[in-house]
């Protein structure tokens, strides 16, 4: 009965671990949630009250399939202000989360067959939005020794000439890398030489950076053309709710995801729409709210970093970004505690689940099965008490 489209496509493993662990919940155990990665901050002051205002203003119809102007021209504003790069209006399309502004991108630009370049570890949608696609991807593996960043020989070896995207995603989910502006550098010389090849930059996390700097590709002034930004408030303001992602790219390609969002969603809600021009709008150096979120981003980060290293088999790095660690767990391969044997990431995720009562998301919905992801977007009260369940969970695999 099912089209063979959605029979190839696998559950977002990000949702699912999240809705296993609610399922335990509803049957009343204390489960800590380390699977979803949202902030766990409410949305600034400030912007709700514009939401609030869109309502008691009767703000609450259809808006233009690519987004409301004062909405585009922010975002404009943003780009410029905080990225350094510029854009019109007409290159802008607001879309219901960043997740569609990916798949609005994608089937824009893909054809049957087209290979798509993704750096591997990578957020659990691009594959399989990708396939949605009829796309291929091509994944370049990395590992916890090279920080999880590819290289530009890495890059050079995986374009052919059937390659349409490459999609890079600076401060990376799962893995927290941020690639430096030489690091980027080096990829941009390899696409120069293949200018056959789009790029499709994910900087949703632009704004979650402890150390170093956030880089935008599309300052590459000579791949801007080529290069598609996509970003939204959802992290940056935890809004995650609230659904507004973005694409910004050229004029030709911003028409294109215009028609398929006139198609599929006519425009994204109205009122977040209206809540969205204040965050773009103002410089989020004057945020004090954002800083607060930096801020307890890292002390959580550190704290999770000093428990993981206790744990034994835990190799961890360092991310510098996001709000998630990607600890190699290959340690535990072959374990048992004398009813379960750990075969795979999927199989320790539910020991921790079942055992320990943590949900974590394994690192094959990510593309790298030696891992496991926590999103350390919670407090620290529940970070230390998930570490320690864990802990206690793991030594009895031997
Ligand atoms: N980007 C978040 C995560 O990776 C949100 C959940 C999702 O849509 O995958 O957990």
């Amino acid at each position: 009965m099912l089209s063979q489209r959605v029979l190839n496509l696998e559950e977002s493993a990000t949702l699912a671990m999240t809705a296993k662990g609610n399922e335990l919940k509803q049957a009343g155990k204390d489960v800590i949630s380390l699977s979803i990665g949202e902030p766990d901050f409410d949305t600034p002051r400030f912007i709700k009250d514009e939401g609030i205002k869109a309502i008691e203003e009767n703000f609450t119809h259809y808006t233009a399939a690519p987004g409301i102007i004062e909405l585009r021209k922010a975002i404009c504003k943003k780009l410029l202000r905080d990225n350094g790069v510029e854009y019109t209006p007409d290159q802008i399309v607001v879309s219901t989360g960043g997740k569609q502004a990916i798949a609005n991108v994608l089937l824009a630009l893909l054809n049957k067959g087209d290979e798509v370049i993704i750096p591997a570890p990578y957020w659990v949608s691009y594959s399989e939005l990708v396939k949605l696609g009829e796309g291929t991807s091509v994944i370049i593996n990395t590992s916890i020794e090279t920080d999880f960043k590819i290289t530009a020989e890495q890059l050079e070896k995986a374009i052919t000439p059937k390659t349409k995207l490459f999609m890079i995603n600076s401060p990376c989910n799962p893995s927290g890398s941020v690639y430096s502006k030489d690091e980027l550098s080096a990829l941009a010389d390899v696409l120069r030489r293949h200018p056959h090849v789009y790029i499709l930059s994910d900087e949703i996390y632009e704004h979650i950076v402890f150390e170093g700097k956030h880089f935008c590709f599309a300052q590459f002034a000579d791949l801007k053309d080529r290069t598609i930004i996509m970003n939204g408030a959802s992290k940056g303001f935890a809004m995650t709710g609230w659904r507004i992602g973005f694409s910004a790219s050229c004029k030709e390609i911003a028409k294109a995801c215009t028609k398929l969002q006139g198609q599929i969603t006519s425009s994204t809600n109205s009122i977040a729409q209206k809540a969205s021009v204040v965050a773009f709008d103002r410089d989020p150096k004057t945020m004090p709210e954002m800083a607060m979120m930096l801020s307890k981003f890292k002390e959580r980060r550190d704290l999770l970093l000093s428990m993981l290293k206790e744990i034994p088999g835990f190799k961890v790095n360092v991310p510098h970004g996001a709000f998630y660690v990607f600890p190699d767990i290959s340690y535990y391969f072959g374990k048992s505690d004398g009813t379960t044997t750990i075969n795979n990431d999927m199989d320790l995720c539910m020991y921790i689940l079942n055992n320990a009562y943590v949900t974590l998301v394994p690192g094959t919905a990510f593309g790298n099965g030696n891992c496991i992801r926590f999103s350390y977007a919670t407090s620290n009260e529940k970070l230390i008490e998930a570490v320690r369940r864990i802990k206690v969970a793991l030594a009895n695999l031997k």
